[in-house]
């Protein structure tokens, strides 16, 4: 295993959950992490305990689903650090629901972040990449990239499609990048918080029990991150052992 330490790190959705853990886990372990979500109070109080602790940290109001932020977001990374190793696109949402309840916003609210965010994070971070000759993208999708459940089927969706461009990234531009798609199963976060409709709101509460901790997940991708340059750890999928 290779030592993170001085790494550059852009993380989307570091507000909480496993983007919180992430980076916790990554400025522990010595990288610089550079924090983005839309809740800034709450990056705020993280960037002074990561700091308090001697770690390096840094953060910006973040929107994913706006390409220019996420642009100035990874160039406010570049232009602090001089480079960019790492790009960990984390920042999603779920809110579940049967296609028969015709939630659209709530579909294209998960199109938006969840896919367009992802894009947006390739798109501002890999003329830098190339440009420097290395990188690591690390996208976060889930278990339900394998599979589909009802009242999951758009979430599902977006993360089949993270998974392809994962994939499509990786073809392309694998060799001086490398592209990690994590996929946890059910995790502690506020991730079901978002649910507007009561029924998959009520069986999310359910399938929620056996929850791991995100450091869970952070550990994975720490592990993603550790491997010398010519090894792509290129998925990686997470579960609570007691998962059906
Ligand atoms: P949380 O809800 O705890 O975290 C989601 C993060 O995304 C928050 O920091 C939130 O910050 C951020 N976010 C949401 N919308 C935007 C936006 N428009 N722009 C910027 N940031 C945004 O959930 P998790 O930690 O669980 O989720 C992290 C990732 O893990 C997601 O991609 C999720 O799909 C995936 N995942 C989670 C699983 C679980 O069981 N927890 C299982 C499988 C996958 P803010 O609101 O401040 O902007």
């Amino acid at each position: 295993m290779l030592d993170i330490k001085g790494k550059v790190v852009a993380i989307t959705g570091a507000s909480s959950g496993i983007g919180e853990a992430t980076a916790r886990l990554l400025a522990h372990h010595g990288a610089h992490v550079i924090l983005g979500a839309r809740r800034t109070e709450r990056l705020e109080a993280l960037t002074s305990e990561i700091r308090s602790k001697g770690g390096s940290a840094d953060y910006q109001q973040l929107d994913v689903t706006k390409k220019d932020q996420m642009e100035a977001f990874i160039k406010y990374a570049e232009k602090a650090f001089g480079r960019v190793d790492v790009i960990l696109n984390n920042a999603g949402v779920m809110p579940l629901s049967k296609l028969e309840a015709l939630k659209v916003e709530e579909w294209d609210r998960m199109i938006d972040v969840n896919i367009r965010g992802v894009l947006h994070g390739i798109a501002a971070g890999l003329p830098i990449m190339k440009k420097q000759g290395f990188g690591q993208f690390v996208n976060i999708a889930s278990i339900g990239a394998y599979s589909v459940t009802p009242t999951a089927a758009v979430y599902c969706a977006t993360k089949y499609a993270v998974r392809a461009i994962s994939e499509g990234l990786r073809l392309e531009v694998g060799g001086d990048i490398r592209v990690t798609l994590v996929s946890p199963g059910v995790t502690e976060s506020e991730l079901a918080d978002s649910i507007s409709d009561e029924e998959a709101r009520q069986g999310m509460k359910e399938y929620r029990r056996i929850s791991i901790s995100p450091d869970a997940i952070a550990r994975s991708i720490l592990y993603a991150m550790e491997q010398p340059a010519d090894v792509d750890v290129n998925e990686i999928i997470v579960r609570p052992t007691a998962s059906p």
